[in-house]
């Protein structure tokens, strides 16, 4: 029999949150969306907690991590250049030419993620950084409670944002990667790379997986909190 009183407030939101993440469009898979929410969930629990992607897009990622900074009372930074990576750009598998903008002629993601991150009524907790990853990471000085890498997959990219974005991983942080496929014929290699160099570091241990998604706990290393 179904309860007949009203859901509290908590759970109708978290259900239009999640309604909303799985309509936005983007990549990720609704169980992997879903354990993304649950890991930002753990790392929110510390006070004045602050997230940060790489790998925006049209706002699929930021929508389950804006849940769980909502539900926490912590911050997400949603970072993108907007552009595409190169394997969305035309030609290529993943590419939408309904995100090309007419007048440059380049890929143009901000309009649809700041539609998305609107229309969840996430703008109070959700802060978007419009530019290149290597750079902004260069001059970031925050210690990071959960950091999630969902950015350029070539070997270049991946690589700059784990050297950029792993450091500010606080101690007792969590640093999520997607796309992580041990066996070659699944996907690209880089991101799978970065995972085992995070283990071969020493300074990370594994925190849970769902698809292609890894979740690692930083236990040595970092920016100290503070
Ligand atoms: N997390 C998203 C998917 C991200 S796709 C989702 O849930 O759907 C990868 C994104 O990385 C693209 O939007 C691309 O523009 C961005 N990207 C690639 N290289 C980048 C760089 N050097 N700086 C900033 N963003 C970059
Ligand atoms: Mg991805």
């Amino acid at each position: 029999m179904t309860d007949p009183r009203p859901a509290p407030a908590e759970d109708t939101r978290r259900e239009f949150l999640r309604a909303r993440a799985r309509a936005a469009s983007g990549f990720m898979p609704d169980d992997e969306g879903e354990a993304l929410y649950e890991a930002a969930m753990r790392a929110g629990r510390s006070p004045s907690a602050t997230f940060l992607e790489i790998g925006a897009w049209c706002g699929k990622s930021a929508v389950y991590l804006g849940a769980a900074a909502e539900a926490t009372g912590a911050v997400l930074f949603s970072l993108d250049h907007h552009h595409g990576s190169e394997e969305n750009q035309a030609g290529w598998p993943h590419h939408d030419p309904s995100l090309v903008d007419p007048t440059t002629g380049r890929i143009d993601t901000l309009p649809r993620w700041r539609a998305t991150i609107v229309g969840a009524g996430l703008e109070h907790r959700v802060v978007g950084i419009v530019g290149d990853s290597p750079t902004v990471a260069s001059r970031w000085s925050t210690p990071l409670d959960f950091c999630f890498i969902d950015g350029g997959h070539g070997t270049e990219p991946a690589w700059a944002d784990y050297r950029g974005w792993s450091p500010h991983v606080r101690p007792g942080g969590w640093l999520a990667i997607h796309d992580v496929f041990p066996d070659p014929a699944d996907g690209g290699r880089p991101p799978y790379e970065l995972w085992c160099a995070a283990l071969e570091s020493g300074e990370f241990v594994e925190d849970g997986e769902c698809g292609s998604l890894r979740v690692l706990r930083r236990v040595a290393g970092g920016t100290p909190a503070g």
